[in-house]
C-alpha cells in the first residue's frame, strides 16, 4: 500500500494505492478534482482505477470536490450519515472554536463567507462504525470518531496506517481540532484512536505523525 499526499488548498487529500485499486481519502476544496486526477494519472493509474471516494467529514475543505471527483472517476462517494446535512447545503457551517480566539476567527469566516460555495451532493454509501472496506480493494475499516463533527470517521488500514480527518491535527504539534461540535466526544475519539495503537497517523491538516507523538499528546 502506498500513500500519496496532495495539499488541496486547505486540507490534505490522500491517494491510497494498493495492488490495482485506489481509494481517495478526502477530496479537498472546490475546484481540486482536476488536480487530484492529474496526480492519479502521474502515478500511472487511470481515473477509473479509483474504487471509492472516502470523505472523513462534511466540511468544505474535505468534501468540496467530492461531487466533481465522482464525475471524473465514476467512483462512489462514502461518508457517515451524521454529516449528510453538512453536504446537503452550500452554506458554510463553522462549529464552535476550541478557544475564544479560534471561535472569533470562525465567526468572521462564517460572517463574510469568503469561502467558495460547496457543490452539494448525496453520498452513495453511508459509512458505519466497524464497516470493512475490503470490497473496495482497501484492507481497511471504518471507525466512527465524532466530536469535530457528528459524522467524523477515521479510516484504519490493517497495516496500522490511520486516516483521522480533523479528529486530530498536526499543525505545529499534535492537537485537537480547532473547532468542534462536541468537545467530550472529540476527547473520547482521541482516546479511541490511540487505543488502536496506530503505526502512522495521517491528519487532514499538517504532517503525518507516529504513535509516539500521539502518546505525547494524549498523555499531556
Ligand atoms: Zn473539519
Ligand atoms: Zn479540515
Amino acid at each position: 500500500m502506498q500513500v500519496h499526499t496532495l495539499f488541496t488548498l486547505a486540507a490534505n487529500t490522500f491517494i491510497v494505492a494498493s495492488a490495482n485499486s485506489i481509494v481517495v481519502i478526502d477530496a479537498g476544496m472546490p475546484n481540486q478534482a482536476g488536480r487530484i486526477v492529474k496526480r492519479i494519472r502521474a502515478l500511472g493509474y487511470a481515473p477509473r482505477d479509483v474504487r471509492l471516494i472516502l470523505i472523513t467529514h462534511g466540511h468544505i475543505d474535505h468534501a468540496g470536490s467530492a461531487a466533481a471527483l465522482k464525475r471524473l472517476t465514476g467512483a462512489p462517494i462514502a461518508m457517515h450519515t451524521a454529516d449528510i446535512p453538512l453536504v446537503a447545503t452550500a452554506n458554510l457551517k463553522v462549529p464552535p472554536g476550541r478557544t475564544p480566539a479560534i471561535d472569533a476567527v470562525g465567526r468572521l469566516i462564517a460572517k463574510f463567507g469568503f469561502v467558495v460555495p460547496l457543490e452539494t451532493f448525496e453520498p452513495d454509501i453511508c459509512l458505519e462504525d466497524g464497516q470493512s472496506l475490503k470490497g473496495f480493494g482497501a484492507n481497511a475499516r471504518v471507525l466512527h470518531t465524532p466530536g469535530h463533527t457528528a459524522g467524523s470517521v477515521t479510516i484504519g488500514f490493517d497495516n496500522g496506517a490511520l486516516f483521522v480527518g480533523d479528529a486530530l491535527l498536526n499543525l505545529i504539534r499534535v492537537s485537537f481540532p480547532l473547532v468542534w461540535e462536541d468537545a467530550d466526544a472529540a476527547r473520547a475519539s482521541a482516546r479511541k484512536i490511540r487505543g488502536l495503537k496506530p503505526r502512522a497517523i495521517y491528519t487532514g491538516h499538517g504532517r503525518a505523525f507516529d504513535a509516539q507523538a500521539l502518546d505525547d499528546f494524549v498523555v499531556r
